[in-house]
This record gives structure tokens, sequence and C-alpha cells, in this order.
């Protein structure tokens, strides 16, 4: 493993061990050229899955970047690592066992919201707001409305969007 330091190879195990849920296997490596300390993790891989963005591009699937675009949604957020790891592995897990090789990043997008808003109404909010490319406020108006409808529905209709003018 190369050092993300100093780019040597030379680099050693110091210390392994299973992540809780024995899903994962996290190494200490330390590098013998400058001395910086890294961590690799190691995860099965049932399929090599292939990206297809809303534009056509094709790309590698990318745990990593999946997991930076979750933890940028939970930024300052309450949420426990381990669970967050998680609930990613399981969103891997789904992708991996729809069968086909290529996934449409709405596909993703799609399990990213359901997953979050489990976990973190705020969380969601943010995700949804990026992926469903919000403009105008009443996109989150809308999505918001969502929320208080599914967590309280006690409350009633709090307005009567596109009620019916009468003459
Ligand atoms: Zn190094």
């Amino acid at each position: 493993m190369r050092c993300p330091y100093c780019g040597s190879t030379n680099t050693q195990v110091k210390d392994s061990r299973p992540s809780e849920d024995h899903s994962t296997i996290r190494r200490r490596r330390v590098c013998a050229d400058c001395g910086g300390r890294f961590t690799t993790f190691e995860r099965v891989q049932l399929r090599e899955l292939t990206v297809i963005k809303r534009s056509g591009r094709r790309m590698p699937f990318d745990r990593d970047k999946l997991m930076r675009s979750i933890q940028i949604a939970l930024r300052k957020r309450p949420a426990d690592p381990e669970r967050v790891e998680r609930m990613v592995s399981g969103i891997v897990r789904r992708l991996e066992n729809t069968g086909e090789n290529d996934i449409k990043s709405e596909t993703i997008g799609r399990l990213v919201m359901e997953a979050l808003k489990s976990l973190d109404d705020v969380a969601y909010v943010r995700f949804a707001s990026v992926y469903k490319n919000f403009r105008e406020a009443k996109d989150f108006e809308i999505l918001l409305g969502e929320l208080a409808a599914t967590d309280e529905d006690e409350d009633g209709p709090r307005s009567k969007a596109a009620a019916p003018a009468e003459d």
C-alpha cells in the first residue's frame, strides 16, 4: 500500500482489527520512509458496479465518494459513525444485489434519501436539496411539508396549496 504522504511503497501494517459487525478489517499502517500513519479498510466486494450519471457518463462506483456525500449531509449532526458505516454498507449491498452492474445515479440517490430519512431529518433535507437540485424556496417547503406529514399527522394540513379559486 502506497503512503499517501510521500508516495513510498515501503509501508507496514501495525495493527489489524475487525469492525464491530465484522464486515470490515481496519488496518493501521505506518510508512517506513516518512513515518506517516494512515488507516486502510478491507471489505467484501461482490461485484464491480458502474454508475451512469444523468449526463450518460459512466464511472466506476466509489464507496468512499458515497460516504463523503453522506458525511457532508451529516455535517455537525449527531450521528453514530458505526451506524453511518452500516448504513453505507447496506446501501452498497442493495446496489450489488440488484443484479445489474450498471447503476443509475438516481437509484443511488434514492437509496441514500431513504436511509437518511430514518437517520436524521436535517441530513435528509440537505442531501435531498443537492440531489434534487433545488433552486427555489418552495422546493424546500414541499419537502419539509412531507417530513412534517410523516412525523405528525394529527396537525392536519398547514396550507391549502393549489386550492381552486372561487369566482
Ligand atoms: Zn511516507
